[in-house]
């Protein structure tokens, strides 16, 4: 299977070739800790853990890296606010994090740097940018010089000239161009900072994932992904960055932007107010719900999120769950996995949920091939039965895993609900039919469809 990636870099899709065959390094923008992830946030690290979790299932050795950003203004505004430690903040959102992270079925990466825990190592490469000419001291900061980097705007497709004119240099800035931008920031009265050969402070938002990615992956990767608005300037910078010290050879080799999720068309974000925290989406809607729903556009288009979308995707998920019942019932029912009827051909399924995924991870046309075996295994089993139901099953649920959705069927309510049928079947054959009513409507509110099927009375989610 030859896996295809859009790559910002080259504004096209191109054959996905790995530094080292059969492994891939992969370094995700993480979130900055300082409040509880929203909905869009989540779009973009569902992202990542999805394109890891198919590049897995495509046969590569993944190393997946996020980090965390425990270094920023929003953080230290909003430990004051709350009147506890930065640390202490920090610690909680992390927690928070993971929380979160878990009941979306993201898996944790293989490393989560922080950034206090690599000041030296952003030190460091600070200062083989300012031994390599590409940055200088002015002032108490520390500045890279867009000048030296000849190649400075190929991420973002701007030209140097054209960003002289939407950057600003702040007074007591010492820039030598308008686009220069601070590697090392000097320390200002009650924040945060370290030493520095170039005094105390703190490190640049830009540096600190170049160093991270150095730290922890090594100097080149084979895919770095995040949310479109970081390509620029955090993208585009850290790009100078690590190339200016890497000799040719790419930094990242695949840049990786998924589009954003929006509200009336406009970016779901804190700053507009418009956000939704995923934690109290969560309260109602079930984890696999929600990824499922990030998932149900192509990553680079946009999608939106209204009143609606968490219910529709909720039908939509059912309809899954109510094949994967289907199928588990006349295994069950008839205690004979090898029951008779007519046989899927389930290896095509696979082969076309394949390719969709390698054409640039597209999810949204390989759930749709999972609801074309749902429809077929439902029209099969409505006529002559399927030969090979458990396979159909277990195919139906180990590809939504690949996604990262369990299609377990709830089980929560079985015994109830089956006692509940069991006496409304009695009622009926005692020609109560005033109680076998009433049961059905007990079930209906429950949401909760009653069948009658050639092997006895089904039930599904409505
Ligand atoms: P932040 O914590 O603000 O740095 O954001 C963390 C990640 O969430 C970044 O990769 C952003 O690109 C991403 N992000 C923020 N808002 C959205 C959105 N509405 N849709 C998709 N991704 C987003
Ligand atoms: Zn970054």
């Amino acid at each position: 299977m030859q896996l295809q990636i859009y790559n910002t870099l080259k504004r096209e899709k191109e054959l996905f070739v790995p530094r080292i065959p059969g492994k891939v390094s992969m370094y995700l923008c993480g979130p900055t800790v300082y409040n509880r992830i929203h909905l869009g946030n989540a779009r973009t690290f569902v992202l990542g853990d999805t394109i890891r979790r198919i590049l897995s299932f495509l046969g590569y050795d993944v190393t997946y890296v996020q980090n965390f950003t425990d270094v920023d203004d929003k953080i230290i505004v909003r430990a004051a606010e709350l009147n506890i430690t930065v640390d202490e903040l920090v610690e909680q959102e992390i927690k928070n994090y993971f929380e979160d992270a878990k009941a979306l079925g993201i898996l944790p990466a293989d490393k989560h740097p922080r950034v206090t825990a690599h000041i030296g190592d952003i030190i460091a490469f600070i200062g083989d940018l300012i031994a390599g000419g590409f940055a200088y001291v002015g002032g108490g900061d520390v500045f890279y010089d867009v000048q030296k980097f000849p190649a400075y705007g190929q991420l973002s497709g701007q030209k140097l000239d054209d960003l002289v004119m939407g950057s600003r240099v702040e007074a007591g800035e010492a820039k030598r161009h308008p686009a220069d931008f601070a590697l090392w920031k000097g320390a200002k009265p009650g924040e945060p900072f370290w030493d520095s050969p170039w005094g105390k402070g703190r490190p640049g938002w830009h540096i600190e994932c170049s160093a991270m990615v150095r730290a922890e992956l090594g100097g080149h990767i084979d895919i770095h992904a995040g949310g479109m608005d970081l390509q620029f300037p955090h993208h585009e910078n850290e790009l100078a960055q690590s190339e200016a010290l890497c000799s040719g050879e790419p930094f990242a080799r695949y840049w990786v932007h998924g589009a954003f999720l929006n509200v009336n068309d406009g970016k779901m974000s804190k700053s507009q107010g418009n956000f939704f925290i995923l934690s109290d989406v969560l309260k109602r809607y079930d984890g696999n719900i929600v990824r499922f729903f990030l998932q149900s556009a192509h990553y680079r288009k946009p999608l939106s999120f209204d009143a609606t979308s968490l219910d529709s995707a909720t039908v939509a998920l059912n309809r899954l769950r109510n094949a994967c019942g289907a199928l588990e019932h006349v295994l069950t029912a008839l205690n004979a996995p090898q029951a008779a009827g007519e046989m899927l051909n389930l290896d095509q399924y696979e082969a076309r949920f394949k390719s969709a995924l390698a054409d640039d991870f597209n999810t949204a046309e390989a759930w749709g091939v999972l609801f074309e075996l749902a429809r077929d295994a439902n029209a099969a089993l409505a006529l002559k039965g399927i030969a090979n139901a458990e396979l159909a099953l277990s195919l139906m649920q180990r590809l939504a895993g690949v996604l990262g959705v369990e299609l377990t069927v709830d089980r929560s309510l079985d015994e109830e609900i089956e006692a509940l049928i069991a006496r409304r079947e009695e009622a009926r054959f005692a020609r109560d039919y005033w109680t076998a009513d009433n049961i059905r409507v007990l079930l209906a509110e429950l949401g909760i469809e009653l069948l009658d099927t050639p092997q006895g009375v089904r039930w599904k989610l409505k």
